[in-house]
């Protein structure tokens, strides 16, 4: 695909109202591969108008013709996914096989699922005397960031889609040509005229033109928690709905019953992932006093095999933050038992899998979200204050828990504070509502939970 020097608006591809442009760089060489135009506040002032103009039409397609399209987009995404892996490596710099297992074919599972959902959810109950709508919410902003790029946009985009509310799409900065190749794979699949509409750009520019458009009704943002308050600062103002996924600081916590080696490889498995660019990775592991030296030596052992099999960064930014927060637990006192903070090659925003022993819930290390291949271990006394060390960050994101026997580690679990935990290794369920408690966010992604996000009730009393 060549990169498209327009903005996707109202069916079509459509001259940017400015001419600065944004280069698109390959993280693993620094070599720039595409330029997306920079949009401004009157592209997607333009962007919003034809959204809103689609709207009567698209909340008045039967949902039936809606879910034919979202299916025809998920056939367009698995006719496609080969050209999704190598764009998404391209401009992330995600391993091949790893783009193709999970960013490429994570988006076709939703997009089949919202297809299902649009087909059979009941958009009209009865309730007693009256008849209660689910009606679409209106025109969405969506604005997604780069770590899972094609992934977090369909996980918006199909359920608005399926709501019946019409869209405009602000993608990240690093990760525009995965949005461009969507907006094909939307254009192809039969979405009528206006109702998806992508506007690039920079954040601070296009992104808070977008978030603080009154012809927006939701506002719909997975990012940073600083960017997300303030976003959620201006949709209050507004009184309008707004969807926040931000950050997490998720624990792993290792019970003494469980299988130790298997929770400790799983546990390494799943921070060093994406290069440790997950919001929902398990960077700290809780481990009990009497096993804490052997989960570290299997934690170092485990990271060293990560090597070189993790991409690099996205960018040289992220890169620098990263070593900056593990130059940090090293000055706080914590223990480096793997990687460090320098950086493993010359060429390509790389940073070593690192894995820090002897962290203490105090350190920045335990409660800062870092977005890098960086594992914090702590330890425990006892289940008490294993849970208190759990719970005792401002994010509840995601987290995970390790038995020898299952309700043990579900009873722990319901005693988190946080939207996710898998029991002993439990799959990723693309059903299953996904967001947070606390600051890691506002509202629910994914399945039926992420479909009601977009609609809003209407009772009609008989
Ligand atoms: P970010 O929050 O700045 O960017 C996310 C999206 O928001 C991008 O599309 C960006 O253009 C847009 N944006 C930025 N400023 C905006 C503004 N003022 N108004 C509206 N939109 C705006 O995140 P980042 O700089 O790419 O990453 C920084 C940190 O954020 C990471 O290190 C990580 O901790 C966190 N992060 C979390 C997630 C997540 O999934 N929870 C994803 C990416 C980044």
């Amino acid at each position: 695909m060549k990169a498209h020097d327009g903005m996707y608006i109202d069916g079509a591809w459509r001259d940017a109202d400015g001419r600065d442009a944004i280069d698109v760089v390959n993280p693993a060489d620094g070599q720039v591969i595409g330029q997306v135009p920079a949009g401004t506040a009157l592209d997607v002032d333009t962007a919003v108008r034809a959204a809103r103009a689609a709207l009567p039409g698209w909340s008045a397609t039967p949902p039936a013709e809606r879910a034919a399209r979202l299916s025809a987009l998920r056939d367009v995404l698995v006719a496609r996914k080969d050209e999704i892996a190598e764009m998404i490596t391209a401009e992330l710099g995600s391993p091949l096989k790893f783009s193709q297992a999970v960013h490429a074919a994570a988006p076709i599972a939703v997009a089949g699922s919202y297809a299902e959902l649009a087909a059979t959810y009941a958009f009209e109950e009865k309730v007693g005397n009256s008849v209660v709508h689910h009606e679409p919410i209106g025109v969405v902003g969506a604005i997604t960031p780069w770590n899972y790029p094609l992934h977090q946009i369909v996980a918006k985009v199909a359920p608005a889609l399926a709501a019946g509310c019409t869209i405009v799409l602000k993608p990240a900065e690093d990760t525009p040509l995965t949005a461009q190749l969507f907006a094909e794979a939307v254009h192809e699949a039969g979405v009528p005229a206006g109702v998806f509409n992508l506007v690039t750009g920079l954040g601070p520019v296009a992104g808070q033109a977008l978030a603080e458009h009154p012809g927006v009704d939701l506002v719909s943002f997975t990012g940073s928690t600083a960017v997300g308050r303030r976003i959620g600062a201006a949709a209050g103002a507004a009184v309008k709905r707004v969807a926040l996924e931000l950050g997490g600081k998720s624990a792993n916590v290792i019970l003494p019953s469980a299988d130790l080696a298997k929770a400790v490889n799983v546990g390494v498995a799943n921070v060093m992932s994406n290069s440790g660019q997950t919001c929902s990775a398990w960077t700290r592991m809780l481990v009990h006093r009497d096993q804490y030296d052997e989960a570290v030596a299997l934690a170092a052992e485990a990271a060293a095999k990560y090597g070189d099999r993790i991409g690099p960064l996205v960018n040289a930014k992220q890169q620098e933050r990263v070593r900056g927060y593990i130059e940090k637990g090293v000055a706080e006192g914590a223990r480096l038992v793997a990687g460090g903070p320098e950086a493993p090659r010359e060429e390509g925003c790389y940073v070593s899998p690192t894995v820090f022993a002897d962290v203490t819930e105090d350190m920045t290390i335990a409660q800062e979200e870092i977005f890098g291949p960086v594992l914090s271990i702590l330890r425990y006394d006892d289940e008490e204050e294993a849970l208190r060390i759990a719970n005792g960050t401002v994010y509840g994101l995601a987290g995970a828990v390790w038995a020898g026997d299952e309700a043990e580690a579900v009873a722990f679990a319901r005693r988190m504070d946080t939207g996710q935990v898998d029991i002993n290794g439990g799959r990723f369920n693309p059903l299953a509502p996904f967001g947070g408690y606390k600051q890691s966010g506002v509202g629910r992604e994914l399945g039926l939970h992420g479909l009601t996000e977009y609609l809003q009730t209407k009772s009609l009393q008989f």
